[in-house]
């Protein structure tokens, strides 16, 4: 299910961050993390009344167009603006309203997204600090305080009816996102597997606005290419390419099945390679690695081995994708691509039934003894696949802090052996027996 975004938008000082922080709350990582891939606080995944979304922060819009921090926070508050859903305005109700807010309104009024004005410390209610908001022209706003979490269930209300409604999707369609860095080569790949012997059906309005998703067929098997206007847009400014890199991978990857992460082969794995190919792993999707500008290097036969070595220590999270070196402007290798996306997209979606999964398990437990603590060893009785996309087993165990992370790695690399799974995650939800 794609996930909406939501966007927290106004000057600084006027609480967003704790606004942020308050409707994240503290919440488990379901994934480990991963030493080496810095995460951006800028976003959260969240939800409401079981409706998951993305809640974005930004940087205060100061208005000041001689700094050129601020002009940077500035371009990058209005691409999160496009990448959302829903944006929430907040303004400052106790000291009312500023200048600046006029502004702000101004800018958001063009968007015509779904706006929720948002007057913040309102620490004790009261409903006469709304009145003056009424000049900026978006309706009344909702009071709450962020710091004492007043209000925020009728704010986050708010916001999930506003989400766009689920569209029926071609539910056989593999559905793929290209994310990458800017200049890696996604519009180059885009067009060139989008070439003409495809059947291309007229492009259809994705699911969250603006996304353009684009299906086609290719030897009997129906795709879509998600968020095709969003890979050949190109940021226009300068320094918020990179931003906007990252939220465009972001709603990409929640869109998709199949996320082929684009690196370039002349400039290979650069930092923020390394934070585009955490989204795709963060997001529990499968991946593959894409090597382009292959033409460009001077090869001997252990070039392709060199770069897979690097890209196993660089991206060793992602060590279950599966790489291919590729040229989207000589079309070399261009079509493997569909093949390994339709595989990988089988492993993504594949069922391994209850018996073989405990045979495999009884054996492995067999060679491997599991881990113990303090005299206490785990146990694990029954593992069954309660999920696809990504295939996710649950485990029965006598006590799960008993389970460590190398043992989960054995377990793992036991399922991969036996049953594939490549270029799929594999999760696993540790359970105690009743
Ligand atoms: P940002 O710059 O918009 O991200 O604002 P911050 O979240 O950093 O908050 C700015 C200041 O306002 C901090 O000192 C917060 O503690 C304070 N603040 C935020 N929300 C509230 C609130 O609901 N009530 C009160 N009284 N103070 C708040
Ligand atoms: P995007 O920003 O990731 O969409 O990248 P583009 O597709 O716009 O490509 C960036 C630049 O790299 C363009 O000048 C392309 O012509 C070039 N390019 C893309 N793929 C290849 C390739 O396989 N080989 C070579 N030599 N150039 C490429």
């Amino acid at each position: 299910m794609p996930k909406p975004i939501v966007a927290i938008v106004g000057r600084p000082n006027v609480g967003k961050s704790t606004l942020f922080n308050r409707v994240i709350g503290e919440r488990l990582a379901i994934v480990e993390d991963i030493p080496g891939i810095t995460r951006d606080r800028l976003y959260r995944e969240t939800a409401w009344m079981e409706k998951t979304f993305l809640l974005v922060d930004t940087g205060g819009i100061t208005g000041n167009k001689n700094d050129p921090l601020d002009v940077k926070v500035y371009n990058q508050v209005k691409l999160a603006i496009e990448e959302a859903d829903v944006i929430w305005f907040v303004v400052d109700a106790r000291e009312g309203l500023h200048p600046l807010d006029q502004e702000i309104a101004d800018l958001l009024r063009k968007t015509k997204k779904p706006l929720i004005l948002v007057g913040n410390k309102v620490d004790t209610y009261d409903p006469s600090l709304a009145s003056e908001f009424y000049a900026l022209g978006l309706g009344p706003p909702i009071l709450v305080s962020a710091e004492h979490a007043l209000n925020l269930g009728d704010l986050l209300d708010q916001t999930v009816a506003e989400f766009p409604v689920q569209q029926k999707e071609e539910e056989d369609a593999i559905r793929v996102a290209l994310i990458g860095r800017p200049n890696t080569g996604k519009s180059s790949l885009l067009n060139a597997l989008l070439g003409e012997e495809r059947v291309i059906v007229s492009p259809i309005p994705g699911t969250t606005r603006d996304a353009i998703d684009t299906p086609f067929q290719y030897q009997g098997t129906n795709y879509i290419l998600v968020d095709t206007a969003g890979i050949r847009r190109k940021a226009k400014v300068e320094e918020a390419v990179e931003y906007y890199s990252v939220l465009r991978a972001i709603r990409a990857v929640e869109r998709a099945d199949v996320v082929l992460v684009v690196l370039d082969a002349t400039d290979f794995l650069a930092e923020q390679d390394k934070k585009v190919a955490g989204i795709a792993y963060e997001a529990g999707k499968a991946v593959i690695l894409v090597v382009n500008k292959w033409d460009l290097v001077e090869k001997d036969d252990r070039t392709a081995k060199t770069y897979v070595e690097k890209l196993r220590t660089e991206l060793s999270f992602l060590d279950y994708a599966p790489v291919l070196f590729i040229s989207a402007k000589t079309g070399q290798r261009v079509q493997k691509v569909l093949p390994e996306v339709f595989n990988v997209a089988n492993e993504f979606s594949k069922r391994i039934p209850t018996r073989a999964l405990n045979a495999l398990l009884r054996e492995a437990l067999f060679r491997h003894q599991p881990p113990s603590h303090k005299g206490q060893q785990l146990r694990v009785y029954y593992a069954t696949q309660v999920k696809v996309k990504p295939p996710t087993f649950q485990l029965w165990v006598n006590d799960p802090s008993l389970m460590h992370f190398s043992f989960r790695r054995f377990l793992e690399n036991q399922i991969r052996e036996n049953f594939g799974f490549i270029g799929s995650p594999i999760h696993f939800l540790v359970r105690a027996r009743a």
